[in-house]
């Protein structure tokens, strides 16, 4: 049963395990290593993508839910910390681009993968969504609506930041069927929102999260990262505190990754940026935002993810971690079917030219590894904070509590996990660092399944420290 510690030298043993000689939970591990925990699975050649692509989209299929993903790739500036920007808004171009977008969700009608089963989450998402015209969100909007099978109760997220998103656009959200606001709001603090290069000062992205609650329309769920230039831990704190007065539905908060290389690194090393926190100080903001916001009542949809009540239920998260079928439009999204994960052509003039011959610009496929229904399984439940042994073993046979038991044996005296007969919980501590540990386990299998060859990932994503 511990036979996967045969494939793990010391190198892997401290990306896998962490750092066991400390009961600090603040460096139980030395940083966080990816973005998402998850395994590739095998390119498709180039020069097969296509056709494999084709036949895929035309086989029989047998799931039952999806989700759909829709990306708008512009944003009007670049934030310093970020890793997704692609675009600059300039309107000639998103005309086009809404315009070719528009058609590619409209090709799902006749397509039989998009027309299997239910949609019961649409996420639109970027780069910025508000950097479409009010015009040009109705004309996609409706596309979705009337190419798509939506479920009854579909979730539709309209995510942005609230720079430049006007009463227009907001009218035009509601009126076409968006039922829940994403905005990625980072602070309400206007000296940490101009030091990551934000426009709208604090006291007026407040008056629209108000404006938009006001509306009881559709739920609102803020963003929120910690860990920022010019911002203790007060400050952080001070930020949810003004959420709830403001009366969110939700609130995900997420700690800063400073891409190594990134404009936020390159600034943070020239002394241009003020330093921020290291990985083990931005835990002290992650207790205080979870001592804080049990006391406030909130319960937690996700590892990231807090809400009061029932409106922001948050499904297109919930589904799409546990591996749930993703239809993916507009360049640079990424979705999988069953077989496959796919992604869609990132640069938009090429995307535009692709969609005016009536392709659907697939540019990379992978077939999806024998094992990833248990990888989901293990990601969707680790993003819930809890792992249950007993329907891992009724659906895949697999015994995880003995499995594991080396790893989640060094978790539960370090304070991270609780093991219980059926479950494994975990704690604050684990939750902070729930991305590394649900790696952890997936390195675990692929390592099994690989026989030692599959090599864990570690990406530069904490170049802070
Ligand atoms: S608005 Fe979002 S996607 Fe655009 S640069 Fe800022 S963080 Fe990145």
């Amino acid at each position: 049963m511990e036979s996967w510690l045969k494939f793990v030298d010391d190198e892997k043993r401290r990306l896998i395990f962490g750092n066991e000689e400390t009961f600090e939970a603040a460096k139980a591990y030395d940083k966080k290593r990816t973005v998402h925990a998850g395994i590739r699975g095998k390119n498709v050649e180039a020069d097969k993508t296509m056709s494999v692509w084709q036949a895929e989209a035309k086989a029989k299929h047998s799931f039952e839910d999806a989700c759909v993903y829709i990306n708008i790739p512009f944003c009007q500036t670049k934030c310093t910390y970020c890793g997704f920007f692609k675009n600059l808004s300039d309107a000639s171009l998103i005309d086009d681009y809404t315009e070719a977008l528009t058609g590619e969700i409209a090709d799902a009608k006749n397509t039989p993968l998009y027309s299997h089963g239910k949609v019961r989450a649409v996420y639109i998402g970027g780069g910025t969504p508000g950097t479409l015209s009010a015009m040009q969100i109705e004309k996609m909007l409706k596309a979705v609506r009337e190419s798509l099978p939506l479920s009854n109760d579909c979730e539709i997220t309209f995510e942005t930041r609230t720079y430049q998103f006007g009463a227009d656009k907001i009218q035009a959200c509601v009126d076409n069927g968006v039922n829940r606001f994403s905005l990625g709001v980072q602070s309400f603090d206007t000296k940490a929102r101009r030091a990551i290069g934000r426009v709208d000062a604090g006291e007026k992205v407040m008056e629209m999260v108000s404006r938009l609650i006001s509306m009881k329309e559709a739920s609102v769920s803020l963003d929120f990262i910690f860990g920022l230039p010019h911002q203790p831990v007060e400050t952080f704190l001070n930020d949810i505190h003004t959420a709830d007065c403001l009366g969110v539905d939700g609130m995900a908060v997420y700690q800063l990754n400073v891409f190594e290389g990134g404009k936020m690194d390159e600034g943070i090393k020239k002394g241009k940026t003020e330093a921020v926190p290291e990985t083990s100080r931005q835990y002290e903001y992650h207790s205080a935002a979870y001592e804080m916001l049990s006391d406030m009542g909130y319960s937690q949809l996700s590892m990231s993810h807090w809400v009061r009540g029932t409106l922001d239920r948050s499904i297109y998260n919930r589904f799409t971690k546990s591996g749930c079928v993703l239809h993916a439009f507009g360049a640079g999204a990424g979705g999988r079917t069953e077989n496959y994960g796919y992604f869609v052509h990132p640069a938009v003039t090429p995307y535009n030219m692709m969609r005016a011959k009536g392709i659907k610009p697939v540019m990379g496929l992978s077939e999806k590894n024998i094992m990833s229904g248990l990888y989901e399984f293990i990601n969707g439940q680790m993003d819930t904070g809890i792992l249950r042994f007993d329907t891992a073993e009724r659906l895949f046979g697999i015994n995880l509590k003995s499995f594991f038991s080396p790893l989640t044996e060094s978790w539960e005296k370090r304070g991270l996990v609780t093991v219980g007969e059926r479950t494994m919980r975990l704690l604050p501590a684990g939750q902070f660092w729930y991305v590394n540990m649900t790696q952890a386990l997936l390195d675990i299998l692929e390592l099994i399944h690989s026989q030692g060859v599959y090599e864990p990932v570690s990406d530069k994503i904490a170049a802070q420290g």
